[in-house]
Protein backbone atom coordinates (compact mmCIF):
# COMPACT_ATOMS: atom_id res chain seq x y z
CA UNK A 1 0.00 0.00 0.00
CA UNK A 2 1.19 3.65 -0.77
CA UNK A 3 -0.25 5.57 1.88
CA UNK A 4 -2.42 8.76 0.87
CA UNK A 5 -0.87 12.34 2.25
CA UNK A 6 -1.85 14.31 4.10
CA UNK A 7 -1.26 17.78 2.63
CA UNK A 8 -1.31 20.15 6.07
CA UNK A 9 0.34 23.28 4.07
CA UNK A 10 -2.95 22.96 1.77
CA UNK A 11 -4.92 22.83 5.43
CA UNK A 12 -3.47 25.39 6.67
CA UNK A 13 -3.77 27.91 3.85
CA UNK A 14 -7.45 27.09 3.93
CA UNK A 15 -7.87 27.58 7.20
CA UNK A 16 -6.25 30.79 7.66
CA UNK A 17 -8.49 31.91 4.39
CA UNK A 18 -11.76 30.96 6.34
CA UNK A 19 -9.96 32.77 9.43
CA UNK A 20 -9.50 35.70 7.36
CA UNK A 21 -13.22 36.09 6.60
CA UNK A 22 -14.43 35.29 10.24
CA UNK A 23 -12.03 38.39 11.29
CA UNK A 24 -13.46 40.83 8.29
CA UNK A 25 -16.88 39.76 9.60
CA UNK A 26 -16.28 40.63 13.04
CA UNK A 27 -14.72 44.07 12.28
CA UNK A 28 -18.07 44.56 9.58
CA UNK A 29 -20.93 43.48 12.22
CA UNK A 30 -19.33 44.41 15.20
CA UNK A 31 -16.55 46.72 14.78
CA UNK A 32 -13.83 44.50 16.72
CA UNK A 33 -10.55 43.57 15.31
CA UNK A 34 -8.89 41.09 16.83
CA UNK A 35 -4.83 41.64 17.95
CA UNK A 36 -2.16 39.08 18.98
CA UNK A 37 0.56 40.12 20.88
CA UNK A 38 3.91 38.34 20.80
CA UNK A 39 6.52 38.98 23.50
CA UNK A 40 10.19 37.72 22.46
CA UNK A 41 12.67 37.65 25.05
CA UNK A 42 16.43 37.53 24.33
CA UNK A 43 18.20 36.40 20.48
CA UNK A 44 17.42 32.54 20.24
CA UNK A 45 17.88 32.29 16.53
CA UNK A 46 14.85 29.88 16.02
CA UNK A 47 12.53 31.69 17.78
CA UNK A 48 12.99 35.04 15.93
CA UNK A 49 11.83 32.93 12.79
CA UNK A 50 8.72 31.44 14.56
CA UNK A 51 7.92 34.99 15.93
CA UNK A 52 8.29 36.72 12.42
CA UNK A 53 6.33 33.82 10.78
CA UNK A 54 3.72 34.50 13.41
CA UNK A 55 3.08 38.31 13.21
CA UNK A 56 3.60 37.97 9.09
CA UNK A 57 0.70 35.42 9.07
CA UNK A 58 -1.21 37.52 12.15
CA UNK A 59 -1.47 40.91 9.72
CA UNK A 60 -2.33 38.84 6.37
CA UNK A 61 -5.51 37.00 7.91
CA UNK A 62 -6.38 41.05 8.91
CA UNK A 63 -5.43 40.82 12.76
CA UNK A 64 -3.27 43.12 14.76
CA UNK A 65 0.28 42.10 15.64
CA UNK A 66 2.26 43.48 18.13
CA UNK A 67 5.85 42.17 18.89
CA UNK A 68 7.59 43.21 21.80
CA UNK A 69 11.20 42.33 21.61
CA UNK A 70 13.12 42.45 24.96
CA UNK A 71 16.83 42.14 25.98
CA UNK A 72 17.73 38.39 27.02
CA UNK A 73 19.11 40.40 30.60
CA UNK A 74 14.98 41.33 31.23
CA UNK A 75 14.09 40.74 34.61
CA UNK A 76 11.10 38.32 35.91
CA UNK A 77 9.44 41.27 37.25
CA UNK A 78 9.61 43.30 33.89
CA UNK A 79 8.44 40.59 31.92
CA UNK A 80 5.30 39.94 34.35
CA UNK A 81 4.73 43.65 34.15
CA UNK A 82 4.20 43.64 30.29
CA UNK A 83 2.06 40.43 31.08
CA UNK A 84 -0.22 42.76 32.96
CA UNK A 85 -0.50 45.31 30.85
CA UNK A 86 -1.16 43.20 28.27
CA UNK A 87 -3.73 41.29 29.95
CA UNK A 88 -5.46 44.64 30.86
CA UNK A 89 -4.92 46.25 27.06
CA UNK A 90 -8.55 45.76 25.11
CA UNK A 91 -7.20 45.61 21.69
CA UNK A 92 -5.20 42.50 22.56
CA UNK A 93 -7.47 39.13 22.62
CA UNK A 94 -4.69 36.88 22.37
CA UNK A 95 -1.28 36.80 24.26
CA UNK A 96 1.90 34.79 23.43
CA UNK A 97 5.09 34.69 25.53
CA UNK A 98 8.06 32.26 22.93
CA UNK A 99 9.79 29.42 24.66
CA UNK A 100 12.14 29.35 25.91
CA UNK A 101 12.63 32.23 28.11
CA UNK A 102 16.25 33.01 29.45
CA UNK A 103 17.27 31.20 32.72
CA UNK A 104 16.52 34.32 35.21
CA UNK A 105 12.93 34.22 34.24
CA UNK A 106 10.46 31.35 35.69
CA UNK A 107 8.28 30.35 32.74
CA UNK A 108 5.44 28.44 34.48
CA UNK A 109 5.00 31.69 36.70
CA UNK A 110 4.93 33.87 33.39
CA UNK A 111 2.72 31.52 31.66
CA UNK A 112 0.36 31.40 34.58
CA UNK A 113 0.29 35.08 34.74
CA UNK A 114 -1.42 35.35 31.12
CA UNK A 115 -4.82 35.85 31.67
CA UNK A 116 -6.65 32.20 30.24
CA UNK A 117 -9.55 34.30 28.17
CA UNK A 118 -6.10 35.46 25.93
CA UNK A 119 -3.87 32.49 26.89
CA UNK A 120 -3.36 31.61 22.77
CA UNK A 121 -1.16 29.37 23.16
CA UNK A 122 -3.31 27.16 25.19
CA UNK A 123 -0.34 26.35 28.13
CA UNK A 124 -2.36 28.49 31.46
CA UNK A 125 -3.45 25.94 33.70
CA UNK A 126 -7.02 26.70 33.53
CA UNK A 127 -7.05 26.03 29.94
CA UNK A 128 -5.37 22.55 30.36
CA UNK A 129 -7.79 21.85 33.30
CA UNK A 130 -11.09 23.21 31.21
CA UNK A 131 -9.56 20.72 27.94
CA UNK A 132 -9.40 17.88 30.56
CA UNK A 133 -12.85 18.55 31.72
CA UNK A 134 -14.60 18.67 28.51
CA UNK A 135 -15.11 22.63 28.84
CA UNK A 136 -14.50 25.00 26.20
CA UNK A 137 -10.89 26.09 26.37
CA UNK A 138 -8.05 27.28 24.38
CA UNK A 139 -6.13 24.44 23.15
CA UNK A 140 -2.61 24.34 22.70
CA UNK A 141 -1.60 24.40 18.83
CA UNK A 142 -0.04 22.08 17.72
CA UNK A 143 -2.02 18.94 19.22
CA UNK A 144 -5.70 20.50 17.65
CA UNK A 145 -4.25 20.66 14.55
CA UNK A 146 -2.54 17.49 14.43
CA UNK A 147 -6.24 16.32 15.41
CA UNK A 148 -7.80 18.34 12.56
CA UNK A 149 -5.55 16.51 9.92
CA UNK A 150 -6.27 13.37 11.20
CA UNK A 151 -10.45 13.91 11.20
CA UNK A 152 -9.96 15.21 7.87
CA UNK A 153 -8.27 12.15 7.01
CA UNK A 154 -10.63 9.41 8.56
CA UNK A 155 -13.69 11.64 9.70
CA UNK A 156 -14.75 10.36 12.47
CA UNK A 157 -12.45 9.01 14.96
CA UNK A 158 -14.60 7.26 17.62
CA UNK A 159 -13.76 3.84 18.69
CA UNK A 160 -10.56 3.88 17.00
CA UNK A 161 -7.80 2.75 18.73
CA UNK A 162 -4.33 5.46 19.09
CA UNK A 163 -1.40 5.77 20.37
CA UNK A 164 0.25 8.78 21.09
CA UNK A 165 3.87 8.29 20.97
CA UNK A 166 5.35 11.61 23.73
CA UNK A 167 4.08 12.53 27.18
CA UNK A 168 4.72 16.36 27.22
CA UNK A 169 2.65 19.27 28.06
CA UNK A 170 2.73 21.00 24.77
CA UNK A 171 2.06 17.68 22.93
CA UNK A 172 1.70 14.76 24.10
CA UNK A 173 -0.57 15.01 27.22
CA UNK A 174 -3.29 17.42 25.41
CA UNK A 175 -3.10 15.22 22.33
CA UNK A 176 -4.27 12.59 23.94
CA UNK A 177 -7.22 14.39 25.94
CA UNK A 178 -8.20 15.85 22.54
CA UNK A 179 -8.04 12.65 21.07
CA UNK A 180 -10.06 10.74 24.41
CA UNK A 181 -12.86 13.93 23.54
CA UNK A 182 -13.26 12.39 20.10
CA UNK A 183 -13.73 9.10 21.57
CA UNK A 184 -10.95 6.84 20.56
CA UNK A 185 -9.59 4.29 22.55
CA UNK A 186 -6.42 6.32 23.40
CA UNK A 187 -2.77 4.67 24.84
CA UNK A 188 -0.01 7.40 25.94
CA UNK A 189 3.39 5.73 25.24
CA UNK A 190 6.93 7.50 26.36
CA UNK A 191 10.74 7.20 27.02
CA UNK A 192 10.08 4.03 29.73
CA UNK A 193 7.22 1.88 27.62
CA UNK A 194 8.07 -1.40 27.34
CA UNK A 195 7.79 -3.25 23.50
CA UNK A 196 6.69 0.34 22.02
CA UNK A 197 6.80 -1.57 18.51
CA UNK A 198 4.20 -3.65 19.45
CA UNK A 199 1.94 -1.08 21.47
CA UNK A 200 2.23 1.30 17.96
CA UNK A 201 1.25 -1.91 15.80
CA UNK A 202 -2.10 -1.82 17.49
CA UNK A 203 -2.86 1.54 16.23
CA UNK A 204 -5.11 3.12 13.85
CA UNK A 205 -4.12 6.38 14.11
CA UNK A 206 -0.22 7.34 15.51
CA UNK A 207 1.03 10.12 16.79
CA UNK A 208 4.57 10.63 17.07
CA UNK A 209 5.59 13.52 19.43
CA UNK A 210 9.14 12.44 20.67
CA UNK A 211 12.19 14.59 19.39
CA UNK A 212 13.66 11.67 17.87
CA UNK A 213 14.65 11.16 14.11
CA UNK A 214 12.96 8.86 12.26
CA UNK A 215 12.67 6.56 15.52
CA UNK A 216 9.53 5.15 14.41
CA UNK A 217 9.66 2.43 11.95
CA UNK A 218 7.80 1.45 8.95
CA UNK A 219 7.38 -2.38 10.41
CA UNK A 220 5.72 -1.07 13.29
CA UNK A 221 2.83 0.50 11.32
CA UNK A 222 -0.42 -1.45 11.27
CA UNK A 223 -1.16 -1.73 7.30
CA UNK A 224 -3.77 0.91 6.88
CA UNK A 225 -3.22 3.38 9.66
CA UNK A 226 -3.30 6.91 9.92
CA UNK A 227 0.10 8.36 10.86
CA UNK A 228 0.64 12.06 12.60
CA UNK A 229 4.05 12.80 12.34
CA UNK A 230 4.82 16.27 14.83
CA UNK A 231 8.02 15.48 14.95
CA UNK A 232 11.05 18.57 13.77
CA UNK A 233 14.08 16.79 13.80
CA UNK A 234 17.25 18.94 12.05
CA UNK A 235 19.53 16.35 10.53
CA UNK A 236 22.86 16.42 8.53
CA UNK A 237 23.11 15.67 4.93
CA UNK A 238 26.28 14.43 3.22
CA UNK A 239 26.69 17.50 1.53
CA UNK A 240 27.25 19.17 4.74
CA UNK A 241 24.28 20.75 4.76
CA UNK A 242 21.04 19.86 6.69
CA UNK A 243 17.49 18.42 6.20
CA UNK A 244 14.18 18.19 8.44
CA UNK A 245 13.10 14.87 8.95
CA UNK A 246 9.69 13.84 11.58
CA UNK A 247 9.67 11.47 14.21
CA UNK A 248 8.44 9.04 11.70
CA UNK A 249 10.78 7.00 9.11
CA UNK A 250 8.52 8.66 6.18
CA UNK A 251 9.45 6.11 3.42
CA UNK A 252 9.17 2.74 5.59
CA UNK A 253 6.14 3.89 7.35
CA UNK A 254 4.20 5.11 3.58
CA UNK A 255 4.55 1.53 2.01
CA UNK A 256 2.01 0.59 4.69
CA UNK A 257 0.27 3.41 6.27
CA UNK A 258 -3.01 4.24 5.09
CA UNK A 259 -2.35 8.19 4.99
CA UNK A 260 0.77 10.10 6.70
CA UNK A 261 1.55 14.08 7.63
CA UNK A 262 5.24 14.59 5.66
CA UNK A 263 7.80 16.82 7.29
CA UNK A 264 7.98 19.53 6.43
CA UNK A 265 4.65 20.44 5.00
CA UNK A 266 2.07 18.25 7.79
CA UNK A 267 1.45 19.20 10.92
CA UNK A 268 4.28 22.35 11.37
CA UNK A 269 1.83 25.01 8.80
CA UNK A 270 -1.02 23.91 11.38
CA UNK A 271 0.29 25.23 14.55
CA UNK A 272 0.46 29.24 13.29
CA UNK A 273 -2.75 28.41 11.71
CA UNK A 274 -4.62 27.35 15.42
CA UNK A 275 -2.70 30.00 16.95
CA UNK A 276 -4.51 32.55 14.56
CA UNK A 277 -7.79 30.04 14.87
CA UNK A 278 -7.71 30.68 18.55
CA UNK A 279 -6.79 34.36 19.07
CA UNK A 280 -10.20 35.01 16.34
CA UNK A 281 -11.99 32.49 18.93
CA UNK A 282 -10.76 34.66 21.75
CA UNK A 283 -11.65 37.96 20.43
CA UNK A 284 -15.32 36.76 20.02
CA UNK A 285 -15.89 34.97 22.98
CA UNK A 286 -14.33 38.68 24.80
CA UNK A 287 -17.28 40.22 22.99
CA UNK A 288 -19.58 37.72 24.15
CA UNK A 289 -20.30 36.35 20.67
CA UNK A 290 -20.64 32.32 19.87
CA UNK A 291 -17.61 31.23 18.01
CA UNK A 292 -17.05 31.69 14.54
CA UNK A 293 -18.68 28.77 12.68
CA UNK A 294 -16.53 28.52 9.61
CA UNK A 295 -13.29 28.13 11.43
P1 LIG B 1 9.54 16.76 24.66
O1 LIG B 1 11.01 16.56 24.60
O2 LIG B 1 8.98 17.71 25.66
O3 LIG B 1 8.83 15.36 24.87
C1 LIG B 1 9.25 14.22 24.19
C2 LIG B 1 8.48 13.03 24.68
O4 LIG B 1 8.96 11.89 23.99
C3 LIG B 1 8.63 12.74 26.17
O5 LIG B 1 7.36 12.66 26.75
C4 LIG B 1 9.35 11.40 26.24
O6 LIG B 1 8.84 10.55 27.25
C5 LIG B 1 9.10 10.79 24.88
N1 LIG B 1 10.23 9.98 24.46
C6 LIG B 1 11.54 10.30 24.44
N2 LIG B 1 12.28 9.27 24.01
C7 LIG B 1 11.43 8.27 23.73
C8 LIG B 1 11.58 6.95 23.25
N3 LIG B 1 12.77 6.46 22.96
N4 LIG B 1 10.49 6.19 23.10
C9 LIG B 1 9.26 6.68 23.39
N5 LIG B 1 9.05 7.93 23.83
C10 LIG B 1 10.12 8.71 24.01
O7 LIG B 1 9.12 17.17 23.17
P2 LIG B 1 7.82 17.94 22.62
O8 LIG B 1 7.88 19.38 22.96
O9 LIG B 1 6.59 17.17 22.97
O10 LIG B 1 8.08 17.80 21.05
C11 LIG B 1 8.14 16.55 20.41
C12 LIG B 1 8.51 16.75 18.97
O11 LIG B 1 7.52 17.53 18.34
C13 LIG B 1 9.82 17.50 18.72
O12 LIG B 1 10.44 16.98 17.56
C14 LIG B 1 9.38 18.92 18.48
O13 LIG B 1 10.29 19.64 17.67
C15 LIG B 1 8.11 18.69 17.74
N6 LIG B 1 7.15 19.79 17.84
C16 LIG B 1 6.59 20.20 16.67
C17 LIG B 1 5.68 21.23 16.69
C18 LIG B 1 5.07 21.67 15.39
O14 LIG B 1 4.66 22.79 15.24
N7 LIG B 1 4.94 20.76 14.43
C19 LIG B 1 5.33 21.84 17.89
C20 LIG B 1 5.87 21.36 19.08
C21 LIG B 1 6.79 20.32 19.03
Amino acid sequence: MTAKIIDGKAYAEGLRARIAKAVKELQAKHGLKPGLAVVLVGEDPASKVYVANKAKQTVEVGMNSWEHRLDASTSEKDLLALVDKLNSDPTVHGILVQLPLPKQIDSTKVLSAIDPAKDVDGFHVVNVGKLATGQDALVACTPVGSVMLAKDALGKLDGLEAVVIGRSNIVGKPMALLLIGESATVTVAHSRTRELRDVVRRADIVVAAVGRPEMVKGDWIKPGATVIDVGINRVPTEDGRSRLVGDVDFAGASECAGAITPVPGGVGPMTIAMLLRNTVVAAHRRAGLSDPEEV
